[in-house]
């Protein structure tokens, strides 16, 4: 997929709020420090699009960028900031799990996974909920390039065989480096796949 233009639409507490739901979305998400700004900037080809390094937990906004006018990416707050009051993590829930539940047009939650930490309890619990509420998503696991190639796929099979302890049907997963590109292709051929899934409710009158 050639990226012609990417531009930031808006940023929203409320999932009632945001854009219109008139093309496929696809939502990123992880922990605090993942590597998910550098992701987006990376996958979008735009360095200053989503904004990296920013104070942990202090954006606790959805924020939705529009690519090539004809799917919406969206970048959500994170999860398991150590220094983030139980309010705050409430809020994040409540807002998440809004989101989550009632966005029509999300079609895939991308979840990022530094590819240098063992399967975390936050990452674990986060998708299993995704699999109980039947929303679809995919691992990314990101920052490959900091370690060796067999590092990253000892990783990848310890998740795996976690992921294999609750459900049958495993996610569907990535290996990226906003430092080399690598993955941007995979990625980017899955979300042009599925956007050719989007069927928004017509109107036939
Ligand atoms: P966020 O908090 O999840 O948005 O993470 P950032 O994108 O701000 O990245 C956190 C830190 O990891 C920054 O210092 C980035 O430069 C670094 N980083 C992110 N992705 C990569 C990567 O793929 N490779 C390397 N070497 N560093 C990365």
């Amino acid at each position: 997929m050639v990226i012609h233009d990417a531009s930031f639409l808006t940023s929203n507490s409320r999932a009632d709020l945001c854009p219109a739901p008139i093309v496929p979305e696809y939502a990123f998400i992880g922990r605090s420090n993942v590597g998910k700004s550098s992701l987006i900037n990376m996958l979008t080809g735009r360095k200053g699009l989503a904004k990296t390094s920013s104070s942990p937990g202090k954006t606790q906004l959805i924020n939705h960028f529009s690519i090539n006018d004809k799917w919406y990416l969206v970048d959500l707050p994170g999860y398991g900031y150590a220094r983030v009051s139980k309010t705050s993590r409430a809020e994040w829930a409540k807002m998440i799990n809004y989101y989550l539940r009632n966005r029509t047009n999300l079609m895939c939650v991308c979840v990022l996974l530094d590819s240098r930490h063992p399967p975390q309890a936050a990452d674990l619990e986060f998708m299993e909920k995704l699999g109980e509420e039947g929303i679809p998503f995919v691992m990314i696991f990101t920052k490959t390039d900091k370690q060796s190639t067999s590092q990253t796929k000892a990783l990848v099979t310890d998740y795996l065989k976690k992921m294999s302890e609750i459900w049958d049907e495993l996610p569907r997963y990535f290996q990226t480096s906003a430092e080399t590109g690598l993955g941007r292709d995979e990625v980017l051929a899955f979300i042009s796949e599925i956007n050719k899934q989007w069927a928004p409710e017509t109107d036939n009158a």
